[in-house]
């Protein structure tokens, strides 16, 4: 029988506590193997070796909300399409993550679901992990760029279709607790299995603890699209900041969030409740430009991204590796730290943590090396390298 061949990476280890200088990541067969201090113990003969020299060697990245990148859009309900952004994710050192469905009608979001379902049979370069229902339960005041022709209330009936169309797959769904009756419906969604997530919302601070009283543990982008965080009625975003469990999306390109908010979100929440994302758009990777997006359109100017009609902030086009070179740049946290956001929480919020999210032995080997300023240089899903950047 044919011996599995062993990969040693070595390099600055990132694990969840500390960096690993000059340790090594040993894979084999798929899996994470061992984690060395050094390569002293291992047998060079056995061995291929992957030296990255002071290169960041990471747990790949996880994304649990994300519309598109590289032209393509989640709501096309293509399998290739999906097959695009998950090349586009690779490259940013992400080896998981969630598409996100938009505001749109429940029959448009069944065919988008069942398009994640083809697209996860294919071979692609960095994995989903099933999907995030952004919309259309969520507040008209709070639309932020959801289209509101098809903004609606929780009926029980929506709640049957879109729970055959998500069947056995981790699902997030982004609910207004305080539009019509959908409160009432959060224990049942998260007794589904799904995460509950509060966003878009126009929720007081009561209304918020209520809600997560019923079952929400997550909190969608924090800051955009919420009820405005004042200090005598601090609504949904001061429920979440008072409930330690939580955990908050964050938007860390500097554009959605001023930083001094992202430090005190943090400070709030804890290290370990923070998941950053990315929120991006289909014209991640594009140029400058006007595109249609649905039934809309939008303008990417440099990083920011706006509907064209109203001139508000639409998703963005950032990269997730830039997003956590932005939090230790504007926050201090070690690098560890920031890296766990998101990995590990994410990982640990969606029950996945068992499997991925750390480099620990006996998960996956999804691994992304990193040079100083969080360029991707390679990046490997399941013991296998899916993107490179080296000469
Ligand atoms: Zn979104």
């Amino acid at each position: 029988m044919k011996a599995v061949k062993k990969i040693a990476i070595t390099g600055n280890i990132i694990l969840p506590d500390e960096v690993l200088a000059g340790g090594v990541v040993l894979i084999e067969g798929g899996t994470i193997a061992g984690v060395f201090y050094n390569d002293n113990a291992l047998p060079e003969n056995d061995i291929e070796f992957r030296r990255c020299g002071d290169a960041w060697v990471a747990p790949g990245l996880i994304d649990v909300h994300l519309h598109g990148a590289a032209g393509r859009e989640v709501m096309d309900a293509s399998p290739e399409g999906l097959r695009e952004i998950a090349r586009h994710q690779a490259r940013c050192g992400v080896t998981g993550f969630m598409p996100a469905t938009l505001t749109a009608p429940i029959e448009g979001i069944r065919r988008t679901v069942q398009s994640i379902r083809e697209a996860m049979d294919l071979p692609l370069e960095s994995e989903i992990l099933g999907v995030h229902l952004e919309g259309p339960f969520v507040s008209l005041a709070r639309k932020g760029a959801q289209n509101p022709n098809y903004i609606k209330v929780v009926e029980r009936a929506d709640i049957d279709r879109l729970a055959d169309a998500v069947s056995g797959l981790k699902t997030i769904i982004t609910v207004a607790p305080e539009a019509g009756d959908n409160l009432s419906f959060i224990s049942e969604m998260a007794g589904r299995g799904w995460v509950v997530s509060m966003g878009h919302t126009d929720a007081t601070w009561q209304q918020g603890l209520l809600a997560i009283q019923a079952g929400v543990t997550h909190a969608t982008h924090l800051f955009n699209a919420w009820r405005e965080f004042q200090h005598r009625e601090p609504g949904g975003i001061g429920a979440v900041m008072d409930s330690g469990d939580v955990y908050a999306e964050l938007i860390p390109d500097g554009i959605h969030v001023h930083p001094s908010f992202l430090r005190l979100a943090i400070a709030r929440k804890g290290k370990d409740r923070i998941c950053l994302i990315t929120d991006s758009l289909k014209v991640a990777g594009l140029p400058d430009g006007t595109y249609p997006w649905g039934e809309l359109e939008i303008v990417l100017t440099g990083r920011e991204v706006r509907l064209k009609s109203s001139g508000v902030l639409a998703g963005s086009v950032l990269r997730l590796n830039q997003g956590v070179k932005n939090i230790i740049d504007w926050t201090g946290c070690e690098v560890w730290e920031a890296v766990n956001m998101a990995s590990l929480n994410p990982a640990r919020n969606l029950g996945l943590d068992g499997r991925i999210g750390s480099i620990a032995q006996g998960k996956a080997a999804n691994l992304a090396v990193f040079d100083k300023d969080f360029n991707v240089i390679e990046t490997w899903l399941g013991g296998k390298l899916v993107s490179t950047f080296r000469g």
